[in-house]
């Protein structure tokens, strides 16, 4: 089974996607940690990343489609996966769609974890002093909500025109949304 778990940043999608990964035993695949691991590393891959990451913006698709393509041929992904983070645009959506198709396989499920704005804001200013990730500031918070909506929102009505998007409320203890999802999945 392939699940893409979408939300806004601080909607709890990491949270909720290792949850899911231990429950379904499927790996939990998230660019935000490959590009943050291949940043630290220096690889070419975060040479290219980093200064996007650090102002909120999102990587160019040109990059991350590579990734999702070499991510989705491997065999640890054969049984299915949870998308934690991609796709994030309709071009990485599409590319998800073609390396799946390859194995004859489709994205069978996308949770959309909706949380309102203010209770976002709480989160992540929150999660900045506990983490102190460097696109936790706010200004770079601020870009990358404006980023949601502008580029990654656009995959709400995608997915829903293809009837694989259910909407679960991201409000809650982490239990209870954990509950949701998984009464979702079995649809
Ligand atoms: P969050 O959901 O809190 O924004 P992520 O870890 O998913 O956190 O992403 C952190 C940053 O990594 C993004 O702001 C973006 O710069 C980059 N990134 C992660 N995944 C993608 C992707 N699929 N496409 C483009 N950029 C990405």
């Amino acid at each position: 089974m392939n699940i893409v778990l979408l939300g806004s940043p601080g909607s709890g999608k990491g949270t909720q996607g290792a949850l899911l990964s231990s429950h379904t035993d499927l790996p939990r695949i998230s660019t935000g940690d490959l590009l943050r691991s291949a940043v630290a590393r220096q690889t070419p891959l975060g040479q290219k990343a980093r200064s996007f990451m650090d102002q909120g913006l999102l990587v160019p698709d040109d990059v991350i489609v590579g990734l999702i393509e070499e991510v989705l041929a491997s065999d640890e992904v054969e049984r299915g996966v949870i998308m934690d983070g991609f796709p994030r645009t309709v071009r990485q959506a599409e590319a998800v769609d073609r390396a799946l198709s390859v194995r004859g396989a489709l994205v069978d499920h996308v949770l959309y974890i909706d949380v309102p704005e203010d209770e976002l804001v709480r989160r992540m200013m929150g999660r900045a002093n506990k983490e102190g990730r460097s696109d936790d500031t706010p200004d770079a918070m601020r870009e990358r909500f404006r980023v949601f909506w502008k580029q990654t929102a656009p995959l709400i009505a995608y997915y829903r025109d293809k009837k694989r998007l259910t909407e679960v409320s991201g409000l809650g203890g982490i239990e209870a949304i954990q509950k949701r999802i998984l009464s979702a999945l079995e649809q």
